[in-house]
């Protein structure tokens, strides 16, 4: 893998092969079996010291990010940070994970939360770190075995994690990381018998092909997907605010993040006076050296990106651009697309790219109405003053994470995840432990 700023190779790691998955499944199942019997209070624990371990470590994981994925440091140490808390947050779930006792007549009737066995965590390149602990620390908590398969580019961290887990004393075997390529190591979770569920991030194209195959087996799946997320800022709204927030609404991680707010839809009694406070405020976003604490911006993280990217920009386009280094690296200037169709590519295809779309509505109900005109629906903004209509919009806006006067919506303790096409299931929140677990009945004749 190379260094996104400097195309530097930052390290070679071996890819893992169907049969490195067979024996891997067969490992975790012996792991899992003896997790599962272990008192909840020493799971418990183990996960705490797992937290622990990844806290004294969260500036060499941070800076294993910032190498291999090109984050500035700023954001690689909040995501370490974030793994840290999912454990920690995960641990605290374990004794915790009640089932129920149900009124019956002839004895009791009860319900147990069982661990679904082994789980495939199939993980991005864009937050390596957090979207790999989403799916490893909830799996862990409930009882069982976890094998993660990081994104080809970024598997360093995740290769990091493991052997911190062992060295704060989670069993052997229990969490295993097999790098690889998605058609091979992937598929071959996905296809594994032994493994009960998939826990899919990533694109939407590669997450339909898992699902039609998780249904051949019944697999339990859960998908987190694309996104082209609105923006809507209405004409009552603190328009200084919502300019100033907007840049970074698209723009944080070089804008790879599938909650970025690319569709920025502005009423258009305020678009214009909108234009001239953004505009300065996308001009001058620090881009450059992600090891500088001062950069807001690093580059995207791969040639083929970067042409990605490129590739929905078109000549014919008008925009608000900012700077980016030349020489070597991934880089792209922040970049705000105006005076476009609402059809075009750009404006409604996930560019996963510093690159944003400004349209102009006239009312509420046209502002919902473009805001759902996507396949999409993950995340999305809304800037009013107007605590009805606040709730209104964002009732009516088709996405499972929404925010009113700000862009933050991913929170490990609130739950994650997306409506139509942008995933399958929730992650995070305060159910995140039972998405891993098969709920059992059981009655008991108290006749007998
Ligand atoms: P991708 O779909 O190409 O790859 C994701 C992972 O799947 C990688 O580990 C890859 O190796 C693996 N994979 C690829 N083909 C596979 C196959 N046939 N079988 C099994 N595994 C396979 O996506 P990407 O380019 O790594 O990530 C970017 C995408 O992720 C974007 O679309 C983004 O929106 C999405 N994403 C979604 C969320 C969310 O929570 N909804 C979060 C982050 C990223």
């Amino acid at each position: 893998m190379l260094n996104p700023a400097t195309e530097e190779t930052v390290a070679v790691v071996p890819a893992a092969t169907r049969d490195d998955v067979d024996a891997a499944v067969v490992r975790a199942a012996a792991a899992q079996r003896a997790w599962a019997a272990a008192a909840p209070a020493d799971r418990a624990r183990l996960l705490r010291r797992f937290a622990a371990a990844v806290d004294a470590n969260i500036e060499e994981l941070a800076l294993l990010e910032v190498r291999e994925a090109g984050h500035t440091i700023g954001n690689a140490r909040w995501e370490a940070g974030n793994v840290r808390d999912l454990l920690e947050f995960a641990a605290g779930g374990v004794e915790r994970l009640s089932g129920r006792q149900i009124p019956v007549a002839g004895g009791i009737d009860v319900t147990f939360l069982e661990p679904l066995g082994v789980i495939g965590v199939i993980a991005p390149w864009n937050f390596p770190m957090p979207i790999a602990a989403w799916g490893l620390a909830p799996a862990l908590a409930a009882g069982n075995a976890v094998i993660l398969k990081p994104a080809e580019t970024t598997p360093l961290t995740a290769l990091r994690l493991a052997e911190l887990a062992l060295e704060a004393g989670i069993p052997e075997h229990l969490f295993q990381v097999l790098p690889g390529h998605g058609a091979v190591t992937g598929d071959a979770l996905v296809e594994h018998p032994g493994v009960a569920k998939i826990v899919f991030t990533g694109s939407t194209r590669v997450g339909k092909q898992i699902m039609a195959k998780c249904a051949d087996r019944v697999k339990r799946v859960t998908l987190e997907l694309g996104g082209k997320s609105p923006n809507i800022v209405f004409a009552d709204a603190d328009l200084e605010a919502a300019a100033a927030a907007a840049p970074m609404a698209f723009l944080d991680n070089t804008g790879q993040d599938c909650c970025a707010r690319t569709r920025i839809l502005v009423q258009r009694s305020v678009y214009d006076r909108f234009l001239e406070l953004v505009a300065p405020a996308i001009e001058s976003v620090a881009v450059g050296d992600p090891l500088d604490e001062k950069t807001q911006m690093g580059p995207l993280i791969s040639r083929t990106q970067l042409e990605r990217v490129r590739s929905y920009v078109t000549a014919d386009l008008t925009t608000i651009r900012g700077k980016a280094p030349e020489g070597p690296g991934f880089w792209y200037p922040p970049t705000l697309v105006t005076d476009v169709a609402p059809t075009a590519p750009v404006a409604c295809e996930e560019v996963f790219g510093p690159v944003a779309v400004v349209l102009p509505f006239e009312d509420e109900e046209d502002a919902v109405r473009l805001a759902n005109a996507t396949e999409y629906g993950l995340s999305g903004s809304l800037w009013t003053r107007d605590i009805g209509r606040a709730l209104r919009v964002s009732r009516a806006v088709a996405a499972g994470n929404l925010s009113v006067n700000s862009h933050s919506s991913v929170r490990y303790w609130t739950p994650f995840g997306g409506y139509k096409q942008s995933g399958l299931g929730r992650e995070l929140g305060p159910d995140a432990l039972t998405a891993f677990t098969e709920t059992k009945n059981v009655f008991i004749s108290t006749e007998a």
